[in-house]
């Protein structure tokens, strides 16, 4: 049998709970040897300001320390640019047996833009999908999607059979948090204490991360 590993991508910009918990669920659901916590490259222009993709990566480093099977995969960040889910995909399945299962987590919202994404419809090939749906998003999928959905949605999440192909929904305890939010309540210089686990909560004091510049 080959190994089950969910990946999980973001820009983690701080990871909090809201992301920490959704990853625990779904690994237990899944029975995943581990799950990838996969922090993204920004274009430098775009990362938060005093806060690097090396902190943001050191951050979720710390938040999975001793939680299995909770993993960091640091690839994206060893890139010169931002890069696409695809060629993570291809980079991951060079290092991994042909019947190791990968499952790629994205929100409904993300699922909704799939389109948009780079050489989108080769995702499948390395990949389950497992999309994590939330109460306040119950749209309906773009026209674009109904095809692949009614092709390659399994009925049941747990029956997903072989290394790649399919689609799952699945759900997950809704934490109203978000790191916009987190963000906003440190340059507002007001706590942000059980968002946040204590490792990263100590990390970001330490390094003064994310005050409103004086
Ligand atoms: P920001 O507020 O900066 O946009 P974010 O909190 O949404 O950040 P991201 O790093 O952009 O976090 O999200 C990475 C992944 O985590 C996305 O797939 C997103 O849907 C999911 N996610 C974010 N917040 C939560 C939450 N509270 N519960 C479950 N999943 C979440």
């Amino acid at each position: 049998m080959g190994k089950r590993i969910g990946l999980f991508g973001g820009t983690f910009d701080p990871v909090h709970i809201g992301h920490l918990r959704g990853a625990v669920e779904v690994a237990e659901q899944f029975g995943f040897d581990e799950l990838r916590l996969i922090p993204s490259a920004r274009p430098p222009h775009r990362e938060t300001p005093q806060v690097s993709a090396a902190q943001r990566l050191e951050m979720v480093t710390l938040a999975v320390a001793g939680v299995a099977p909770l993993a960091v995969d640091d690839r994206e960040l060893k890139r010169e640019r931002p890069s696409w889910t695809i060629e993570t995909l291809e980079s991951l399945r060079t290092e991994l047996q042909p019947d190791d299962q990968l499952f790629l987590l994205v929100g409904w919202d993300a699922f909704c833009g799939l389109p948009s994404w780079h050489r989108w419809s080769e995702l499948l090939d390395h990949c389950h999908i497992l999309v994590l749906q939330r109460p306040d998003a119950d749209s309906e999928a773009p026209e674009t999607l109904r095809d692949l959905l009614a092709a390659r949605s399994a009925a049941e999440p747990q029956s997903l059979q072989g290394p790649a192909g399919q689609i799952a929904f699945v759900w997950q305890t809704p934490l109203a948090i978000s790191a916009t939010q987190i963000r906003q309540l440190l340059g507002e210089g007001r706590s942000v204490r059980f968002l946040v686990p204590d490792a990263v909560l100590a990390y970001i004091h330490a390094h003064d991360l994310y005050r409103a510049p004086n």
